[in-house]
Order: structure tokens, then sequence, then C-alpha cells
């Protein structure tokens, strides 16, 4: 069974193939950027497309697919983020680079198969920049910036399906950022002192000096490391448009040949039906969850519940669930034969679901189904390659369960009271009691659990 997933650009669902005689699936998925932790929203994207990378390697085997995510690591946020720290560029990216691995690990995502950074493929984003001034796509502004010039290529909005009305492509007034025309998009970014800092690289051919605008960066090292057309491309909702609408552009105008045969935008994480942002300061970090004495895994089962093409409201009861299911599961593997039996078939259903359009809800229903009547004839192999699918690490011995002192669970009890009895400043208090005595209570519509606070 062929894995189908939804193409952004054809609104259908397609097959899933490597479209180039060697046989190997090119796969580019936009990273995070850098500036700042990223949140338990941006690893819904990272863990999805961690899925679709495993049943990519199950379907065409695991040499005969190259998945590359960049990290973005200059653009307007990070360099924002130099300007209010006064700290060198590379000093912050770093920082946050490291801790998105450690985050990664623990989440259990399978390495990319090449992590470019965006400052390490200047020369590259400059002579794209350079052959698209050539052909008439870009031109250079008053200030030494280049710019994308919209209006020269008429896929342009193909993607999105922007209406060129709502586009102003028409309008040539120059704006204050002297580009020709509202719509038109930055390439390079001229050096601005005040702004920039130390943040500079020699411009493409006739411009001056500066830094790539983020767009051009995808566009160069998905040609640099994939060549020029790839297989799939992805990322989160809100990079549809622009980001990738101008990656298009400028690849298909550099390149002359189609971009991406297929691509793939999955939905956001909410928190109480707000997007979880950074600027909105609404979320949570994989370290905030931990602390709080939930698992990695359990957060990666409660990021996979829901349908990756819809909106997921993320809740802390939702993690609760998420931790028992992987408790359960961890059990029930300890109870399957070691040795292989014929029955491999037994959790396809699981791989089943994952090849339509990436339903992880369906897939744990049918991993739960088959759990539920207590495996039949399972085996260990069979289950392993679907939760290998899953991404879920469910193999180890169960992790001990601290029990809490008499004195804890007395403090737990008296805040279950008072929120039953709806003295919430009681309750927040005695919170905050448990919390100096190093315990989490986890609140659940009929009860509570208590967690030890990671030291
Ligand atoms: P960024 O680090 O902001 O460049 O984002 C990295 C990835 O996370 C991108 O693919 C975004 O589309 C995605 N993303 C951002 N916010 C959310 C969210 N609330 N839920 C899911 N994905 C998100
Ligand atoms: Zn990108």
């Amino acid at each position: 069974m062929p894995i189908r997933l939804h193409d952004s650009l054809t609104r259908a669902s397609r097959e899933l193939k490597p479209a180039q005689p060697d046989g190997i699936f090119r796969f580019y998925n936009c990273g995070p950027t850098v500036y700042a932790p990223a949140h338990i929203g941006n690893f819904r994207t990272f863990v999805v497309n961690d899925v679709l990378r495993r049943l990519l390697e199950l379907e065409f085997g695991p040499g005969k697919v190259k998945h590359v995510r960049n990290l973005t690591d200059v653009d307007d946020r990070t360099i924002g983020q130099t300007q209010k720290e006064k700290r060198p560029l590379a000093e912050i990216t770093k920082k946050w680079t490291d801790l998105f691995h450690a985050d990664c690990a623990a989440l259990n995502c399978l390495l990319p198969h090449a992590e470019p950074t965006a400052t390490g493929y200047i020369r590259e984003q400059v002579s794209m920049i350079e052959v698209l001034m050539d052909k008439g796509n870009a031109y250079r502004a008053a200030d030494g910036s280049v710019y994308f010039k919209v209006s020269s290529f008429d896929g342009y909005g193909g993607l999105s399906r922007i209406k060129e009305r709502e586009l102003l492509v028409t309008d040539t007034t120059a704006d204050s950022d002297h580009k020709n025309s509202v719509s038109d998009f930055a390439l390079w970014k001229a050096y601005k002192p005040a702004e920039d800092g130390d943040v500079r690289w020699p411009g493409p051919r006739g411009a001056g000096e500066g830094r790539p605008g983020w767009h051009i960066e995808c566009s160069a090292m998905s040609k640099a490391l994939l060549g020029d057309t790839i297989d799939l491309h992805t990322g989160g909702v809100d990079l549809l448009f622009p980001h990738h609408e101008n990656e298009i552009a400028q690849s298909q105008c550099c390149n002359g040949t189609t971009f991406a045969h297929h691509w793939y935008h999955s939905e956001h994480l909410l928190v109480n039906g707000t997007t979880m942002s950074k600027s909105k300061g609404n979320y949570y970090t994989l370290g905030d969850l931990v602390a709080k004495g939930y698992s990695p895994m359990a957060v990666r089962y409660a990021l996979l519940s829901g349908h990756p093409r819809k909106q997921l409201n993320f809740t802390l009861d939702s993690l609760h669930a998420a931790e028992s299911a992987i408790h359960t599961l961890r059990a029930f593997r300890a109870t399957l034969p070691a040795t292989s039996t014929a029955a491999h078939h037994v959790f396809e259903p699981v791989i089943a679901a994952l090849h339509d359009d990436l339903n992880t809800p369906a897939a744990f229903g049918a991993l739960f189904t088959i759990v539920n009547r207590k495996g039949g004839e399972a085996d260990r192999v069979s289950f392993d390659r679907a939760i290998f699918a899953l991404g879920l690490d469910v193999s180890g011995a169960q992790p001990a369960k601290t029990e809490a002192p008499a004195a804890i669970t007395a403090l737990a009890e008296k805040r279950w009271a008072a929120k039953q009895s709806k003295d919430f400043a009681a309750a927040d208090a005695l919170r905050k009691e448990l919390a100096a005595a190093g315990w989490s209570m986890l609140d659940r519509k009929d009860g509570y659990s208590l967690e030890p606070l990671k030291k």
C-alpha cells in the first residue's frame, strides 16, 4: 500500500514516491529559527515530520531517503536577539541549537541526514541571487538591497492561491523599503550598522554588503544538498505563505524547473484556542513539561494524538492520558514473545493508517484495538515495526514510580478538598507549598496524581 499524503499545491491526496531514477526520496523540512527555545508547538511540526521520515524509510529503505532540515541562524529574529542581548549572533544561535538538539533527542526524533545552517550557505545564496538578477527576476534597490520581482513569475500565488488583487503586483509606487512594488520581497538586505552589528557578508554582484533574506536561505540549502527538484517540501501551515510561495518563485526562476513535487503543511498546536507562539508568550517548552514531571514520550504521544492537518488544542490533561498510554504500551510490549512468529500482519493496520495521509489518531486507535484484545498472536518484531513508525520509545523497563511521603499526600488531599469547594486561593497556596517541597500535583477531572519535580 503506497504512502498517500495531502499535497497543499494540488489540494489532493497524492502518492509519495521518488521521482528520480536513483530511487532516492528527497525530503526538505524547514527547520527552527534558533533565537529562543523551540516550544512544543514547533515540536508538533517536527515530530509529525519525524513520523513522515520514518514511514518513508520503512517504505523505500533506510538508504533511500535523504532528509534535510535546516537551522535558520540568520534572519530578522536572530539579529533582533543579538541586539537585545548585545551578544554575538553565533553565541546566541549555538545556545538554542544545542537545546533544540537535546529536545529532539529526548522526543526520539531521528537525526536528519543533513542539517545545514543558513550562515554556512551564504555563497550559494549569493550565487542564486546573481542568477535571478541576470535573468531579470530580481533587481538592486537604491540602498544596495536586492528584491525579487514578483510580477516576473507567472506562477506566483500558485501554492497559496493568493489573488493578484491581494498581492498588489500592479502597485508600482515605491515604498520606504526602496522596492518597486509592495509585493516584491527581499533576497538580500543591505547592511544597516545600527541594526545588524557585525552581521554582514559581501553581497551579490553590484549589490552592497549585507545578509540574505529568509526565503532564499531554504531555496539555496535545498538546491545545494538535494538538487534542483525535490520530492517533498514541508513545514507548519504558517510557512505556506509567504515563505514557501517565495521559495517556489526563487527556485523555479533560478533553476528553470519544478522545485518540489509535493508540499505538505501540518496544522498548529493551540493553547486555549490560540496558536502557541513565542511572540504571544503562551507556550510550553519540553523542559517546562519535564519539570512538571511529564515524560518526553508522553509529550510526543500527545503531539501526535490529533490529526496533523487539524489544529490541536494542548492541555495538561492530554499529557496525563498520554502518560498512561505510554505506560500501557510499555507493559504490553513486555508480554510479547521476543521471537518472530508468522504474524507480521498483526500491526499492519497501524502502518496502513499512517499511509493514509499520516492519520496518527487512527494509527493510535488501531494500535490500542490490538493491545486491548491482548495482541492475539502478536510478537515483538511486528509491534516494534509499528512503534518505530510512530517513534515511541517503549522498549525499556517501566520507570520506577516515586511514592509521595504521607505529609505530601496530606497536603494534596487538603488542596483537592479546597479545589472541590472552589476555594481557589487556598488551592493555589497549597500548590505552592507542594512545589516548595519538590512535588507537582496534576489535576484531572476525577482526581489527581503527584509527581516529583525534577531537580
Ligand atoms: P520557527 O522556529 O518559528 O521558524 O518555526 C519552526 C516550525 O514550527 C515551522 O515549521 C512552523 O511552521 C512551526 N510552528 C510554529 N508555531 C507552531 C505551532 N503553534 N504549532 C505547530 N507548529 C508550529
Ligand atoms: Zn524554509
